[in-house]
């Protein structure tokens, strides 16, 4: 019985040993269930982490490399791997190379520190390494054991390093690999496909960075450079002008200079070839300048320190030359460049050939601001072009005081027009046969106050600089045709007096130039064949077939043409012919030489000549004295103009001269 009940008891109690057990392993299982939940969990939540340090970073990190280190430093962290490395990719095609990014100096193990050396002086191939062929294959390489794979060239390094397992994946931007980083374990690692999910995401992320920052890159870098030579731009200039001005106000020992640079053709080469030629000319002038500048800068500095060349629009170049030791410096360089352009350049298959006109400016003239610079060597430039182009003018004083000058009579001028302070004088030009005056000259002058009377040579320049010309020379036209029209109604004649108005070359190039004559021959209502425009030479020369057309244009409208100051332009006498011309003037130079030298009498006979085999008449101008006049009529000259017969006088003073009884004839 007590055996039996023994028997029963043991039996029970296995039996709830059994159930024990089982409930024990379903509560183990359970629990390590949700332990392997939690920790999933765990990791998940590491791997958001970290893509999401990797991601915020990048705002706050100023380079493409420092996103990456900063994403090699998060990575090591999380994986507990000792080592990483971060390439970028260089180049295309078969040139195609992975670079090492430069390690922080981290405090590394001495060992790990020669590993990561080792590492800094290489660079990688496609296919080659462990970089290498993640490059190659755009997917992340996995190796359990370096110190045993064929294709790791610094397994010598890693095994005294003490490193064994390694993984590596590409940092993708689009459909490219434009990085990759690789990690080292003290220990061979199995692979880990979560671990290798992980750096995916990672890759994703890095190339989102990296093309952010490459397109920040970018733009910056755009803002700050001329697009077309890669020079840069005005901007920069200014900026690094800027830097300098603050640093000589700072130190009275350092000096700065600045160049200005302009082309002297470049309008005539940009207009006849095309712009893409006018490009070209500028990408390659930019590389000699590049050159010069390099060179003068290495011969000044034991370290080639070079100044900085800007390209600040169209033809102009600047140069800041820093630090120099005397203004000689930026003269030297000056020339440099100027002879850099002796050599043509091959544009559209033509050599050709242009200049420079260069100003300059130095740091003692005390600037404090870029403005101030940019004005005076502006200025200096402008000074070298007008001293005759190709040549450098170095900035002083004078130069700014003739610009204020030039500034104040530009204003007093347009005050002039507007207050009507013009007057219109009269010069006769006289028969030579008859001595009777056949017509007259306008010439313009400014009455600036009751006893100052400023002549042309003083201000027709500037009026035809600023435009100014093309309201003056209409008021002119009209002036002096109203004043013909009533003395042909007052000195009738069989042939009746004629007026010769100035016409400057920018009037001519007016392309309502035709319609204002017009409209002025018929307010007025002077026989137009009795008005003569005088135009030079340079006119003429410029667009001929222009020139020929607006000649035509005004025939219709009666008025005749004559060529001014003939013989100190370059006209070809072959297209003079094609004028329709009535009148050569001889200039004065001629008339005034023409009793010293036999030379001069031969040039005004040639052009006598010339004038009879065009059928067109001569008027000689400045004529002054007994002597010039015999030697005119001998020529058998028509016209004479000049002081010998009357200055140019106002229109009552030639109304007197009219009235007078006319001399017989000579
Ligand atoms: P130009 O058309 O060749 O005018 C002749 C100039 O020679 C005039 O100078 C005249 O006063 C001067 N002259 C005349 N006879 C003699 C002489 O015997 N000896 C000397 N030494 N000079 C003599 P002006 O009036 O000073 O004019 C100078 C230039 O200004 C003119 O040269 C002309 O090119 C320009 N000009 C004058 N008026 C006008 C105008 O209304 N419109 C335009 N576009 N230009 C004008
Ligand atoms: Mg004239
Ligand atoms: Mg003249």
């Amino acid at each position: 019985m007590l055996q039996a009940c023994d028997d029963d008891l043991s039996g029970q109690l296995a039996r709830v040993q059994r159930r024990l057990e089982r409930e024990r392993m379903a509560r183990r299982e359970a629990e390590a269930i949700a332990e392997k939940g939690l920790r999933e969990l765990y990791e998940r939540q590491q791997e958001l982490l970290l893509l999401e340090a990797i991601a915020g970073a990048a705002n706050l990190i100023s380079s493409v490399e420092e996103a990456l280190q900063f994403a090699i430093a998060q990575i090591c962290g999380f994986t507990g791997w000792p080592l990483g490395q971060a390439y970028l990719t260089d180049g295309d095609g078969a040139s195609q190379r992975l670079l090492p990014v430069a390690a922080e100096p981290g405090a590394l193990p001495g060992p790990l520190a020669e590993f990561r050396l080792a590492t800094g002086q290489m660079s990688f191939a496609p296919g080659i390494g462990l970089p290498g062929r993640v490059l190659a294959s755009g997917a992340p390489v996995w190796i359990s054991d370096v110190t045993e794979d064929a294709n790791f060239p610094r397994a010598a390094q890693a095994r005294e390093a003490g490193l064994r397992g390694a993984f590596a994946f590409p940092v993708v931007a689009g459909s490219e690999v434009v990085a990759v980083l690789e990690f080292f374990a003290d220990r061979t690692a199995e692979l880990d496909a979560s671990l290798q999910r992980v750096m995916a995401q990672v890759g994703t992320q890095l190339g989102r960075v990296i093309e952010r920052k490459r397109a920040e890159e970018r733009l910056i870098y755009e803002a700050f450079h001329d697009c077309l030579t890669g020079l840069p731009n005005r901007a920069m200039f200014l900026e690094r002008l800027g830097r300098s001005i603050a640093r000589q106000q700072a130190d009275p020992n350092y000096h700065f200079a600045v160049l200005f640079i302009d082309l002297d053709r470049f309008k005539i080469i940009n207009d006849s070839l095309g712009h893409l030629a006018g490009d070209q000319l500028i990408v390659q002038v930019a590389e000699r300048f590049l050159a010069a500048l390099y060179e003068a800068e290495q011969g000044r500095h034991a370290a080639a320190e070079a100044g900085t060349l800007a390209r600040l629009g169209g033809d102009e170049f600047t140069v800041l030359l820093d630090d120099i030791d005397a203004p000689a410096d930026a003269e030297h360089l000056a020339q440099r460049i100027q002879e850099t352009l002796r050599q043509p350049f091959c544009l559209e298959g033509q050599e050709i050939y242009t200049t420079a006109s260069i100003g300059i400016t130095v740091s003692s003239t005390g600037y404090a601001s870029a403005t101030e610079v940019l004005r005076d060597v502006d200025l200096a430039m402008y000074r070298a072009k007008a001293q005759g182009k190709a040549r450098y003018e170095v900035y002083n004083e004078a130069m700014h005081q003739s610009a204020m000058a030039r500034l104040k009579l530009e204003t007093d001028l347009r005050r002039a027009l507007l207050n009507q302070e013009f007057v219109v004088h009269y010069q006769p030009i006289v028969s030579l046969k008859t001595g009777d005056i056949a017509g007259f000259e306008a010439l313009v002058r400014w009455q600036k106050s009751a006893t100052e009377l400023v002549y042309p040579s003083d201000f027709i320049e500037v009026t035809e600089d600023t435009g100014l010309i093309l309201f003056l020379g209409i008021w002119v036209l009209r002036e002096a045709c109203r004043t013909l029209g009533r003395w042909h109604a007052e000195f009738p004649r069989s042939t009746p007096l004629t007026m010769s108005i100035n016409l400057s070359a920018r009037q001519f190039g007016q392309p309502d130039l035709v319609q204002q004559v017009r409209q002025i021959i018929d307010e007025t209502g002077v026989d137009p064949t009795t008005i003569t425009l005088e135009i030079t030479e340079s006119v003429t020369m410029g667009d001929a077939e222009h020139a020929i057309r607006v000649l035509s244009q005004l025939r219709e409208i009666g008025v005749r043409f004559s060529i001014d100051d003939f013989g100190t332009g370059y006209s070809s006498l072959s297209y003079l012919h094609r004028l329709p011309l009535d009148i050569l003037k001889i200039d004065r130079s001629f008339i005034a030489a023409i009793d010293q030298d036999g030379e001069n009498l031969s040039i005004v006979r040639t052009i006598m000549r010339l004038a009879k085999d065009l059928g067109i008449d001569v008027v000689a101008e400045g004529t002054e004295t007994t002597a010039q006049l015999a030697h005119l009529r001998e020529l058998d000259c028509e016209f004479g103009q000049g002081y010998y017969f009357s200055q140019p006088v106002d229109a009552g003073s030639i109304r007197q001269l009219l009235q007078a009884p006319e001399p017989s004839p000579a």
